[in-house]
């Protein structure tokens, strides 16, 4: 078998066999095939598609690309929980230690930042020290001693995802059902847990722009996830304006624990309740939605959630003193805030131009093995729906950088409009 028959194969627009598809991702992790033959082959998948049968293989073969974990003799039950990928979406670092604080555990395989959107991983770097890349032993040690963990991807758990993962955030090829599915249920399935809630985004600032691409995306999913036997709730959920107020790393993580605190931004506490209750759910920790909901409030009132954090930094290696004293995190040189151009309504805040505005400051990467700049980013102040006076502080912008400071700005002017009229707010949950 050759690798470049198997691309052209798929340039084609032919279903491929079990076997071609093993033996790519085989090669690929072994370093045989080159990245430049495996970002053809992402870029014919993108545009011709896979058959239901081909993604499943292909999730199976990146699960199976290193060893894959089994939780079952350790703890009861674990339930992990994923986001498609979005704009200021630092969701899993509220939810976790809330679910595992309601005495859940939870084994996390999180991602980088990909394309314009941000990543679990890149973010709780911010914190000086904090390591993710944990051996399974390590994963499994700290599972029982305090039900929580956060790794990535690493050599022995699905590195064939860590790999292409990299690669395709730098060679346009994110936006495919296909490789998301493939890419997350890979993950799911390496890392053991026998429950998932899957968070899919829609919107501007997502890579499914419309519901019926985004349930496309969660129905395969879901399959995927019956077929290996794990329990599997998607919750669809809106990604045309940034998720919270912060994006960027450090600024999200601040976020993240004035959230635990109870003192975050209203959508992304209200964001937070429903993916921590269903985890509760599909974690058998609960019996109700509602019953779910109180043990979440309760878990951020009594500080049982905050402490989690706390406990999950110190066992990863991190500096715990910054998430006492937040103050400690470095801050970007140049802050500016941008102003209301005319009194009215916020009718678009357009994630995706945010998203790509932060990446350009330093906080996403442009190429594979660029480093990132944790500080820089972008607050948003005002929401869709927000009535605001002219003059009234928009957002402001993080940089490190002067000249893409200006840059930045002029990339963002369009993506703020405000009307007259009056204008509703989003919902956050679509489904
Ligand atoms: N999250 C992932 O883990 N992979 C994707 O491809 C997109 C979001």
């Amino acid at each position: 078998m050759q690798a470049v028959d198997i691309i052209i194969k798929k340039r084609d627009g032919k279903e491929l066999s079990k076997e071609e598809i093993y033996f790519f991702i085989k090669g690929f992790t072994t370093g045989e095939i080159p990245d430049y033959q495996v970002s053809a082959w992402a870029m014919a998948i993108l545009l011709n598609g896979m058959t239901d049968r081909e993604v499943t293989d292909l999730t199976i073969a990146m699960a199976r690309s290193g060893k894959t974990l089994d939780l079952s003799s350790l703890v009861k039950i674990t339930v992990d929980k994923h986001s498609t990928g979005g704009v200021g979406d630092k969701t899993s670092l509220v939810v976790l230690p809330i679910a595992a604080a309601c005495g859940l555990p939870v084994a996390k395989m999180s991602g980088r930042g990909l394309g314009f959107s941000g990543g679990t991983l890149d973010k709780i770097e911010s914190i000086p020290g904090f390591r993710t890349n944990l051996t399974p032993e390590e994963i499994k040690k700290q599972l029982v001693d305090i039900g929580l963990v956060m790794a990535g991807q690493s050599k022995s758990l699905a590195p064939a995802d860590g790999k292409l993962y990299a690669l395709r955030d730098v060679t346009g090829t994110v936006p495919s059902i296909p490789l998301i599915a493939s890419s997350i249920m890979s993950k799911k399935i390496a890392s053991g847990c026998q429950a998932i809630v899957l968070d899919v985004k829609v919107g501007v600032g997502a890579f499914m722009k419309n519901l019926p691409d985004a349930r496309k995306l969660g129905n395969i999913m879901t399959r995927i996830g019956e077929l290996d036997d794990r329990n599997v709730v998607v919750v669809l959920s809106d990604m045309n304006q940034p998720l919270g107020n912060a994006i960027g790393n450090t600024l999200e993580v601040l976020e993240a624990i004035e959230s635990l605190k109870g003192r975050g931004p209203s959508d992304l506490m209200e964001h937070c309740t429903v993916i921590s209750a269903h985890m509760l759910l599909v974690g058998n920790v609960a019996n109700e939605f509602d019953e779910a909901r109180d043990m979440v409030m309760k878990s951020i009132k009594n500080g049982n959630a905050f402490n989690k954090l706390r406990d999950l930094v110190q066992a990863q290696g991190g500096d715990v003193s910054y998430i006492d004293d937040p103050r400690k995190f470095s801050k970007a040189q140049f802050i500016e805030e941008i102003e209301a151009y005319e009194s009215g309504y916020i009718a678009s805040l357009n994630a995706r131009l945010f998203g790509e505005a932060s990446v350009m400051l330093g906080a996403g990467r442009k190429k594979k093995d660029d480093s990132i700049d944790h500080a820089v980013g972008i607050v948003v102040h005002k929401k869709i729906g927000d009535q605001v006076e002219k003059g009234e502080i928009l957002f402001s912008v993080h940089a490190n950088d002067e000249k893409i400071l200006l840059e930045s700005k002029k990339y963002l002017e369009p993506a703020v409009e405000i009307r007259k009229k009056k204008v509703n707010p989003l919902p956050l949950f679509y489904e």
